[in-house]
């Protein structure tokens, strides 16, 4: 099969820029591992969640998906609170100061991929082939030949790795990796608090690291809890009563005490980045290319600015795909993002995890300074947005 395109990974990177590149006229294919279970709104809530910016509903969007995830699962956030546990320095986004409805969406990540994978299906121009997976690939001259692990043989200019952060493609191509170990694990879980969650979602940073409450729609919160890596094991074994008590304490009681919590689980935290995000006919986009610390929520929204990113360039390419023109300047574009926004997480970590008096006066006050500001902090917020 002769595709213009194989992309690696259907998560939400990938089925994103196949999407893109199937409106646009592409021959595109898909090559996905796991079938995500189907939908059905008497689901519980997943455990693995995204705070969607505004740049990338819009992707999603003009990728055919966005209708498709609001009309399964989303919950629209106006608030956003931040605050130091060692102060009282406090931040607070309000949607309302933008003159925006919402600042993002939180949305389970299956949502998102189910919603893309019905738009690549709708398209007659993008192949899915799932479940299955890149086994192997070899690149010649004028194309690259992908072996799946059914033993089909597809052809294309160019191969995308969308394969997370344990990218097959990347490995295969011998692409080096820069990588932070943070020596802490994000606990995620779906809980219900005694207070309403007001469409806030509620951050507050700890020594040991932030704790976020994420509003869903049936009033609960999906929470990610980042601790020392031993510390988030412990808690995903305490019992639920001990565990419910110290989680209203983390949070500070702000939304009362916690009435229940579902299944638990805790995730390693690592910074990657890719060097370099190309080589001959292959890119690498999301994970793939680079994970960042989750405390702002942006790892899937860099990831889809990458699919934006590579699929203008292949539509604007006029010629060859996998050629080194196009793929330089899809580098160039995104790489400068991509570390600015990971040395701003890892800087933040650092920040607030110092217990050292200076940093607690530095950040507090600058904490309250900045809520008074109101011009830096609405650019800040209209940054993290995407608008
Ligand atoms: C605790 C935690 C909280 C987070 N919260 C947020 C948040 O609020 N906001 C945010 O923007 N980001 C968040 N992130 C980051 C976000 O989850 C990732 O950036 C995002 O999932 C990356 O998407 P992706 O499509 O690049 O990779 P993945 O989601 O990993 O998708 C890769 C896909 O490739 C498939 N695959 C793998 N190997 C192969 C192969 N050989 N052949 C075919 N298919 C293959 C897999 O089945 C998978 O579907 C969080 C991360 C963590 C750990």
């Amino acid at each position: 099969m002769q595709y213009d395109v194989i992309i690696a990974g259907g998560g939400m990177v990938g089925s994103t820029l196949a999407c893109l590149l199937g409106k646009a006229g592409k021959r595109v294919a898909v090559l996905e591992a796991h079938e995500p279970p189907p939908f059905s709104p008497a689901d519980p809530y997943d455990l693995r969640v995204s705070a969607i910016s505004r740049a990338s509903q819009r992707a999603l969007a003009q990728a055919g998906a966005w209708e498709g995830v609001v009309a399964r699962r989303a919950c629209a956030y106006e608030v956003m609170q931040v605050w130091d546990a060692t102060g009282d320095g406090e931040i607070r986004f309000d949607a309302a100061d933008l003159g925006e409805p919402d600042l993002g969406h939180i949305v389970e990540n299956r949502m998102i991929q189910l919603a893309l994978l019905d738009a690549i299906r709708a398209l007659d121009g993008v192949d899915l082939y799932c479940p299955d997976k890149l086994a192997a690939f070899t690149v010649d001259e004028t194309s690259v030949s992908v072996t799946l692990d059914s033993g089909k043989t597809l052809q294309a200019e160019l191969l995308v790795g969308a394969d997370g952060a344990q990218s097959k493609v990347r490995q295969l191509a011998g692409i080096g990796l820069e990588t932070n170990d943070y020596g802490q694990k994000g606990l995620v879980c779906v809980v219900q608090a005694e207070l309403p969650h007001q469409e806030t979602a509620w951050q507050r940073f700890m020594p040991t690291g932030p704790l976020a409450f994420l509003p869903l729609g049936d009033g609960s919160c999906s929470i990610v809890w980042t601790l020392p890596a031993d510390r988030a094991d412990a808690m995903v074994q305490k019992s639920e009563a001990d565990f419910c008590l110290e989680l209203a304490a983390a949070l500070d009681h702000r939304l009362g005490g916690i009435t229940a919590v579902g299944e638990r689980a805790a995730f390693s935290l690592r910074g990657r980045h890719a060097e370099p995000y190309i080589q001959e006919r292959l890119a690498l986009v999301g994970d793939a290319a680079h994970t960042i610390h989750p405390l702002a929520g942006q790892g899937v929204n860099l990831g889809i600015k990458d699919a934006l990113e590579l699929a203008n360039q292949l539509v604007r390419a006029s010629g060859d795909l996998g050629s080194e023109k196009v793929l330089r300047a899809y580098e160039r574009a995104r790489r400068g993002d991509n570390v600015l926004t990971q040395k701003a997480m890892e800087g933040f970590r650092l920040l607030f995890c110092n217990t050292l008096t200076p940093w607690k006066i530095l950040r507090n006050s600058g904490l309250s300074i900045m809520n008074r500001m109101g011009f830096l902090k609405y650019e800040i917020a209209k940054k993290a947005m995407g608008i």
